[in-house]
């Protein structure tokens, strides 16, 4: 699989989508929002270059993961190379979660990011406002965004959003 460039790897994460997720925060962004958290993951050159087949081999090596989250820094901006991690560990049973700092209709609208959507289940999709900061809702910083059900969504034409409990992890 193709390398990626990413800033870090967290594998007990509970803060990054429904249950105990493995979480790739990829390096790079250009969004530049003010007040993001992650300043040091904006520099693509930041960072360090890893096989996406290690991941993938770490994953299933640890049997409590049934969670993945792609994080930053912006993931779609690897989407290329994302695609084949993210399609062998959907073909694991694995939940695919990627936070995004475009907008769903964005990625939808961008064909090599809507490769990466399409294997995505759940996408937390928009950029940081500062303005619309918010401490009290799970998985978001900012009112704006929004926590998508990706299949219903396509399934549907129309954004969907996410229902914790309608939401099976295989
Ligand atoms: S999209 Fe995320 S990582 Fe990128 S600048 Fe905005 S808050 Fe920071």
């Amino acid at each position: 699989m193709p390398l990626l460039r990413i800033a870090g790897i967290t594998s007990d994460s509970t803060v990054d989508g429904p249950g105990v997720r493995y979480t790739v925060f990829l390096q790079g962004c250009a969004h530049n929002c003010p007040g993001c958290h992650n300043p040091a993951t904006h520099d693509y050159a930041g960072g360090v270059s890893i096989d996406a087949d290690t991941i993938f081999n770490e994953i299933v090596s640890l049997k409590y993961i049934r969670g993945v989250s792609f994080s930053g820094g912006e993931p779609l901006d690897q989407a290329a190379a994302l695609v084949p991690l993210m399609d062998s560990l959907r073909r694991r049973g694995c939940n695919i979660c990627v936070y995004t700092g475009y907008t769903y209709e964005e990625a939808r609208a961008n064909p090599i990011f809507f490769a990466a959507l399409r294997l995505t289940d759940i996408l937390v999709d928009g950029r940081f406002i500062r303005e619309k900061r918010i401490l009290s809702a799970a998985f978001i910083g900012s009112e704006n965004q929004r926590i998508i059900d990706v299949q219903a969504s396509l399934m549907r034409k129309e954004v969907v959003l996410f229902k914790p409990r309608c939401i099976q992890i295989a």
